[in-house]
């Protein structure tokens, strides 16, 4: 540590890392100190110089006689640390008001030269506060205000100071606790907390309410000519996603990231942070862009640009359709199956189409068994390692056997069960885990079925896999709600492809022949005359909106319904799926 003078004022500026290094300064806000990002330094320094200093007022800072905590004192402070840390040019890092005090500070002459990036969490410009309260739809203004009551509170004399000296440090501890998960520590909340939480109502009452522009201000409509990274915690109690929707009009360039998180992501979140600071800072210093800074950035190439999304099954029917659907809205999309030939005539649709113009996405080719385990924990370690952590998995994959239960072979349920219910599961489990350490959400859809909720006398493996698959979902979608990742079973009735013609005919059902009962399933599937597109269509739209199970077609909808209003009935309906009745309809048409 050393001291900083500012005016009246020592601030205590701490550095680690190597000096040579580019350069990291990290802002804390209120009523922190420098040690709230004792978790993203360390993950920092080995690659950048990391700066950190208590700002006026807060840990082993000084704190103003005067009581000024002006935008115009606190770019005072910032520019002698960033004199004595002697670079010229720092990327910054604000949280709360640190990112309050930056979005000003890099408007003003003799701070913005040495700002190469801004990132911001948790604070937004103070100009685009106003706007939005002035100008923001009535609901999203009323939400944002029912966040940041204490900002009015907090003006009040003499209360706040006696509220403060009440609830600290504990009511701290226990918001830090409840709202981000995340256990006090040893520097946070600091010894100071009180002291400090006292003295920075002084930033409350200098900056917000006072009815005048503080100097320095660039204005409503101003913008900064600074690259901005703006990491959203979605789940900010004090900063709600209506305010910062605008943050793109006070700053033209613009990376907007997210990490489903409470308002101390820092500390929640210490790696996503750190790894979200270092891929911005060293894209502005020259490196690449990874797939999710470039996400961050784009906007006008479809829905899914720059989404890696992973399908099983893509050489054939559902799976092929969905593979092609999102490569039409700009995914890049890894093809897997255990045909590699599908899928490769697959990714060479995916090509052609986008050489026809019909889509700008990317398709790669990969054979993979969803059944065996070791081949799927390679398939997802080279995913990772090639092409990054997928944002979508599709686990479509899926075969049938047909025919009545005392037909089933040990093998048939094996092989059912292995590919239907374990290729699903190993999907969700590896996938998951690689989703849920990036730290930024993601969305895996499973295939199930009519059959997970209607009975039959025909697919008593299938249906049982089905159903495996529907929970599954229901309990990893509960599990994983928290860390911004979406789980959906989609449960389409008939749909028109291979699945019949690929299907194993474990033995015939009464009064039907093997090949009679493979000829009716291929016909009535054929018949049924309901694309796989449709299905597809249906996926996106599913991961788009969050859908927990979407049950898809009229007899997909109908099961569905049945399932929920009468079982029984759906019971007393199973019993008739048997050979004859089967053949009697088929033939019929
Ligand atoms: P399909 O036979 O046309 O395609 C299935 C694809 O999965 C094929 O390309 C196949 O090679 C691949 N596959 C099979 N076993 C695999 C394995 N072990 N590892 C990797 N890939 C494998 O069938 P479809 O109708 O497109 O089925 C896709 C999914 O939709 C399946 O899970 C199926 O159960 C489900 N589904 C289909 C229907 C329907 O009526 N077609 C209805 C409801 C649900």
């Amino acid at each position: 540590m050393r001291w900083v003078e500012s005016g009246d004022v020592r601030l205590a500026l701490y550095e680690q890392g190597d000096p040579a290094a580019p350069t990291i300064l990290l802002v804390h806000g209120y009523p922190d100190t420098h040690r709230v990002w004792d978790e993203v330094a360390g993950l920092l320094d080995d690659r950048f110089h990391v700066v950190r200093y208590d700002v006026r007022g807060a840990g082993r800072s000084g704190a103003p006689r005067d009581g000024d905590y002006g935008y115009d004192r606190l770019a005072a402070d910032m520019s002698a640390v960033l004199d004595a840390v002697g670079e010229p040019g720092v990327h910054l890092v604000g949280h709360d008001w640190g990112s309050i005090q930056s979005w000003n500070l890099i408007g003003r002459p003799g701070i913005k030269e040495r700002i190469r990036s801004f990132t911001s969490l948790g604070g937004p410009h103070l100009d685009q506060a106003a706007h939005f309260l002035r100008h923001g739809s009535g609901r999203e203004v009323a939400g944002q205000l029912m966040r940041s009551w204490y900002i009015a509170a907090f003006q009040l004399p003499v209360l706040p100071e006696a509220a403060l000296r009440l609830i600290l440090p504990r009511g701290l501890e226990r918001l830090v606790r409840a709202a981000d998960g995340v256990a006090p520590r040893d520097g946070h909340p600091a010894d100071t907390v009180v002291q400090d939480a006292l003295n920075g109502l002084g930033l409350y009452r200098s900056n917000m309410l006072t009815g005048r522009r503080p100097a320095g201000s660039s204005g409503a409509g101003s913008t900064a000519e600074t690259p901005v990274q703006l990491i959203e915690a979605t789940r900010d109690p004090f900063v709600s996603s209506a305010l910062l929707a605008s943050t793109h009009r006070w700053a033209p360039e613009l990376w907007h990231r997210r990490i489903p998180a409470g308002h101390w992501v820092q500390r929640s979140h210490p790696r996503t942070v750190a790894r979200m600071i270092a891929e911005f800072a060293g894209h502005i210093e020259g490196a690449p862009p990874s797939r999710e800074l470039r996400r961050a950035r784009t906007g006008g190439h479809g829905p899914y640009a720059d989404r890696l999304v992973v399908v099983t099954g893509a050489g054939s029917g559902i799976g092929r359709a969905t593979a092609r659907a999102f490569a039409a809205h700009g995914a890049e999309v890894i093809c897997a199956d255990i045909d590699p030939d599908a899928a490769r005539r697959t990714v060479d649709g995916i090509v052609a189409i986008r050489t026809a113009g019909g889509g700008s996405g990317v398709a790669h080719a990969h054979r993979v068994d969803v059944a065996d385990t070791a081949a799927m924990e390679e398939f997802a370690r080279l995913v990772k390692d090639r092409y990054g952590v997928p944002d979508i998995v599709v686990n479509n994959a899926g075969i049938a056997v047909a025919g009545p239960f005392l037909t089933h072979s040990v093998d048939d349920w094996r092989r059912t069960l292995d590919v239907n219910l374990w290729g699903v599961i190993h999907g969700c489990r590896l996938f998951a885990a690689q989703m849920v350490e990036r730290g930024e959400g993601g969305h895996i859809v499973n295939i199930a079925s009519l059959a997970a909720f209607a009975p039959s006398r025909l697919l008593p493996a299938y249906s049982t896999a089905k159903a495996a698959v529907k929970m599954l979902s229901d309990c990893l979608r509960a599990e994983l709600a928290g860390e911004g990742i979406g789980v959906t079973a989609i449960c389409p009735g008939f749909v028109s492809t291979a699945i019949a013609a690929n299907a194993t005919y474990a033995g015939a059902p009464e009064g039907l022949s093997r090949e009679r009962e493979k000829e009716v399933a291929e016909k009535a599937l054929a018949w049924r005359g309901y694309p796989p597109e449709r299905v597809a269509a249906h996926i996106l739209r599913a991961v788009h909106r969050d859908l927990p199970t979407v049950a898809i077609n009229a007899e997909g909808k109908a099961g569905y319904a049945l399932s929920r209003i009468s079982p029984a009935l759906l019971r007393r309906l199973a019993r008739l799926t048997g050979g004859r009745e089967i053949s009697g309809l088929a033939d019929k048409r």
